[in-house]
């Protein structure tokens, strides 16, 4: 897309360095298949790392979320929240199970579901006689939702949480790694997450019945039968011993990925923070990963987002709109949405800036010094 040499992207993957052996062992191994070594391996570095009791590595971020549903026992025709300023990777799963998603809007100190726009919706469907199944929650750019409010509210009206956590890898609330708190949570290790496995997802969840329901459903609901026996409806999932090989590698260098990305942060904050140009803080309690420096513009500047987008992409670099909440896209057209809108005047005004835990710091500068240039014109 638009490429050119010299680009500043938006957020490129970042080897540490030792993938290679891991790969390089695989292929000598001859296990370059769905099973070897490198898939318990990562799963287990997955739980060291997140402080999870399961994880199942998977193809995709979206397949875990699959999955997340399937096992917590979503059915056809059945309703599930979901917030609604999020990527369309954490809704679309809905819809390949059949169920309706209901939107709910965010709340504007970390832009994730408002616990209090939770419950209304959660009120409002009881009283239409259709109780939720689950709640589907985002971590978005990074930033933990107000985990603690959500899952009161979840726990006092009996329904499962899926924390849509792709973005958020080793983002904490309140000490504990953002995906371990909801019932299950899910992982994505697609190219442009803090780090990948060249596409790649995980389940994790305290529940060993959940986990192996997921291992099981994700290999094409094998029975454990010396022929070919299905009983159930499976699928192909499961990540191979390649891409595996690959997060072992990249999760060792986590730690130091979620550092550099907060530095990108801070380093545009310390440039950019005005009366015009606003950053997400971070609520007490919070330690966000970083994963896009988003900012929001005021309105008061009289410049529009897409004008700044555009004016960038000239100087070969790539900023984006925030991501256009569910409720207003085309294919949701008609479900059920609760909230104020605020999701929309945050995709009105908001850009996510390069963000790579790569960029050099000339890389940096020249990005603050045209999008000055640009506000200021
Ligand atoms: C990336 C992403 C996903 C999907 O992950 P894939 O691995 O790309 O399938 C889901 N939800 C959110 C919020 C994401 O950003």
């Amino acid at each position: 897309m638009n490429y050119r040499p010299g680009r500043i992207f938006l957020s490129v993957p970042h080897l540490g360095g030792h993938e290679q052996n891991y790969v390089q062992k695989a292929l000598e191994d001859n296990w370059v298949t769905t099973a070897g070594p490198n898939i318990p391996g990562f799963e287990h570095d997955v739980c060291q790392h997140t402080n999870a009791r399961f994880a199942v590595a998977l193809n995709s971020g979206t397949a875990a979320i699959h999955l997340a549903l399937r096992v917590l026992g979503v059915k056809r025709g059945d309703e599930v929240i979901c917030s609604t300023f999020t990527f369309v990777a954490t809704a679309n799963p809905i819809l390949y199970m059949g169920a309706t998603p209901v939107f709910v809007e965010s709340e504007a100190t970390t832009w994730n579901m408002c616990p209090d726009t939770l419950e209304q919706t959660i009120q409002a469907r009881l009283k239409l006689g259709k109780k939720p199944a689950c709640i589907l929650l985002v971590h978005l750019y990074g930033m933990p939702a107000m985990l603690k409010e959500l899952l009161e509210v979840a726990h006092r009206y009996n329904i499962p949480v899926i924390e849509d956590a792709a973005e958020s890898l080793g983002s904490r609330y309140g000490g504990h790694q953002t995906g371990t708190l909801g019932e299950v949570g899910i992982f994505s290790f697609n190219g442009n997450k803090i780090i990948t496995t060249s596409g790649g997802g995980a389940l994790v969840t305290a529940d060993e019945k959940l986990a192996e329901q997921a291992r099981f459903l994700a290999t094409q609901a094998k029975e454990d039968a010396s022929f070919y026996e299905h009983t159930q409806m499976g699928y192909n999932y499961r990540m191979s011993n390649i891409a595996a090989g690959i997060g072992r590698g990249q999760i060792e260098v986590l730690e130091k990925r979620v550092k550099q990305r907060r530095e990108v942060f801070n380093f545009y904050r310390e440039r950019l923070e005005s009366e015009f140009v606003s950053f997400l803080p971070e609520p007490k309690g919070s330690y966000s990963n970083r994963w896009l420096t988003t900012i929001l513009l005021d309105p008061s500047l009289g410049k529009n987002p897409e004008e700044i987008r555009l004016a960038m992409e000239t100087h070969n670099i790539e900023v984006r709109r925030l991501w256009k909440p569910m409720h207003l896209q085309p294919l949701f057209k008609g479900a059920a949405y609760y909230g104020n809108s605020l999701s929309q005047q945050l995709f009105e005004q908001g850009l996510c800036l390069p963000s790579s835990s790569s960029l050099p710091e000339e890389d940096l500068e020249k990005v603050v010094r045209v999008l000055k240039g640009e506000l200021l014109q």
